[in-house]
């Protein structure tokens, strides 16, 4: 840092962190000095901590003890938050927090009417204002760990997350005393954690982020190319997430309390409450094991409850929330214009992801060739509740030290609708050995522009002539039927009634193959050496203008044409 000259204030040194602020969960992480992002534990040793405040007599508590509370202190206890910030009363769903303290109306916005003093007076405290109380809670959890004050961050936060939602974010956390370098959106943030990996290899690929949380999922379909990433699609459902999991355990366990004592422990909210938190420590549980217990004290009148529950009980139960899962895959998938077999990537981030059921029917719905990235299908996989925090994290490195202006100028080309290609730019070697020539893709479809890419051809055999075309190609699938084996009843497997259509149909066998379209140009090298090898660079400039060269590796000269678009 420059000597300060006299008179000059010194600008605070900045000390930044990346925070996922999640609906449910939070979590707080930072970048090592080997660059590498690790997520901090809060002095409870909690990782991910409960995005929940709670008062008891003056006192605050956060995160799991909050989260405790909203058995017997539910009218004090505010969860559920993040969703009403920036946002008007008669714009939001009230109905996640009917188990804690309830929304209400505030001028056009949300507050909470708590007894947050140590006096007996409810206090009408502000959805900003808990904001900025759970901000600050976060950061000081990170600064105990880093031994200095935390005083920026990057935020992760989901994909629709409106203009008004992030001034009122930046605000709140501008209150709490962390000045918000950016906001990226959750799905972004886990393809960052990924790609920051020192093994990671970044090449051109279409990746899924799957993103299930506890109210919310998020699917987005991002196309990786050069480095550069552009969200082809997304989609969300507060529909399908883990509390509809924690509900079918609920109802299960209520199921069978009401058979032995007659009473419905979903009637008393206390009860309820108690199960609701056995409940997702057993769906929890099931993620890790086969079976899993389920033990409440006093759950009802008085009455003492334990039961167990094995896995694949619990797979056919939530069946339908799985496949919801699913389904919103294929159709983020297809609204990016794309098939199956055009991803090459899925992340599966957001607590849920940890259940191995929704992976296992991923591996199913993708081909071979596409990563699953999730614990329950690759060993190596980023533990999916960190990811967004993580990537939030290796953002604030990357920009900690830049100007706000800088700032600015980051996040557009980091994840950024910008001219993409509508089909892909490949080439077509014609010898007298191959006189048909085979397509090869150089430049992918939603490849942003401007771009260069260069492919190198071994052509030809004896040597001679080499006419290099450039051509349009548009990815088709080639559907074969194969006759299927006839599957016994035996042979099929415990899930056989999650995949209820096994029956004797043809197999289909799909495969991505190139229909070659417009030919854009034509270029001949003449005598190429025997063994010899051509090298084609594939220029596409931001107006969508191609520039084609084409020479002969090692050789003098070579062809190069324009093409407007
Ligand atoms: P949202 O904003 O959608 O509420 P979030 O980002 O705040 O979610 P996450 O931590 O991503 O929160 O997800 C929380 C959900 O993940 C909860 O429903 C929780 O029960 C579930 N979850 C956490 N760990 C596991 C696990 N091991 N197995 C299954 N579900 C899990």
């Amino acid at each position: 840092m420059s000597a300060q000259q006299d008179g000059e204030v010194a600008s605070p040194e900045v000390h930044a962190i990346g925070i996922s602020f999640g609906n449910s969960n939070s979590s707080i992480a930072y970048t090592s000095n080997e660059g590498k992002a690790e997520v901090i534990a809060n002095e409870e040793g909690d990782r991910y901590i409960p995005s929940v405040l709670s008062y008891i007599e003056g006192e605050e508590y956060h995160g799991t003890q909050a989260k405790s509370q909203l058995v017997r202190n539910s009218e004090n206890t505010v969860a559920y938050f993040r969703d009403y910030l920036g946002k008007d009363f008669d714009s939001v769903d009230p109905r996640p927090c009917h188990a804690s303290a309830h929304a209400k109306k505030h001028g056009s916005t949300v507050a909470f009417s708590i007894q947050d003093t140590g006096s007996e007076a409810h206090n009408s405290v502000t959805v900003s204002e808990i904001t900025t109380r759970h901000i600050r809670r976060l950061a000081s959890s990170a600064s105990d760990f880093m031994g200095k004050q935390v005083n920026a961050a990057v935020i992760s936060v989901p994909t629709n997350f409106t203009e008004t939602q992030r001034e009122a974010l930046t605000q709140a956390s501008k209150e709490a005393g962390v000045e918000v370098l950016q906001m990226i959106s959750e799905p972004t943030a886990a393809v960052l954690a990924y790609d920051a990996r020192s093994e990671a290899e970044i090449k051109d690929k279409i990746i899924v982020v799957a993103d299930f949380g506890g109210t919310r999922s998020d699917i987005v379909v991002v196309a990786s190319r050069g480095g550069m990433y552009s969200i082809l699609s997304t989609s969300h459902d507060y529909e399908t997430a883990g509390a509809q999991l924690d509900q079918i355990l609920i109802d299960h366990f209520a199921k069978e309390f009401i058979k032995k004592n007659k009473t419905d422990p979903r009637q008393n909210p206390r009860s309820l409450a108690k199960l609701k938190l056995e409940a997702e420590a057993t769906k929890k549980s099931l993620s890790l094991g086969g079976n899993a217990s389920l033990s409440v004290e006093s759950l009802a009148d008085g009455v003492d409850f334990a039961s167990t529950i094995n896995r694949t009980r619990y797979e056919m139960l939530a069946a339908k929330v799985f496949a919801s899962f699913t389904r919103m895959i294929e159709d983020a998938v297809r609204k990016a214009d794309l098939d199956i077999l055009d991803i090459d990537e899925v992340i599966l981030s957001g607590g849920t992801s940890h259940t191995p059921r929704i992976s296992q029917n991923l591996q199913r719905l993708f081909s071979p060739k596409t990563r699953i990235l999730s614990p329950s299908t690759l060993p190596t996989a980023i533990d999916p509740s960190s990811l967004a925090a993580r990537g939030a994290a290796i953002q604030a490195s990357l920009i900690s030290e830049f100007d706000k202006e800088d700032i600015e100028q980051s996040t557009h080309p980091m994840v950024t609708v910008t001219p993409h290609l509508r089909n892909a730019i490949g080439v077509m070697v014609v010898t007298d050995d191959i006189k048909k020539g085979l397509f090869t893709a150089l430049v992918e479809k939603e490849t942003a522009v401007p771009c260069r890419r260069v492919g190198i051809f071994v052509a030809p055999r004896e040597g001679g002539d080499v006419i290099v075309k450039v051509c349009e190609g548009a990815r088709d699938i080639k559907i074969t039927k194969k006759e299927k084996s006839k599957t016994n009843g035996k042979a099929a497997s415990d899930d056989s009634d999650l995949d209820s259509d096994d029956e004797e149909e043809d197999e289909e066998v799909r495969e991505k193959i190139w229909k070659v379209g417009t030919v854009l140009a034509e270029a001949a090298i003449k005598d190429v050496k025997k063994g010899g090898k051509v090298e084609v660079t594939v220029h596409v400039g931001a107006d969508l203008g191609v520039v084609v060269t084409a020479r002969e590796v090692g050789a003098k000269g070579g062809v190069r044409g324009n093409l407007d678009k």
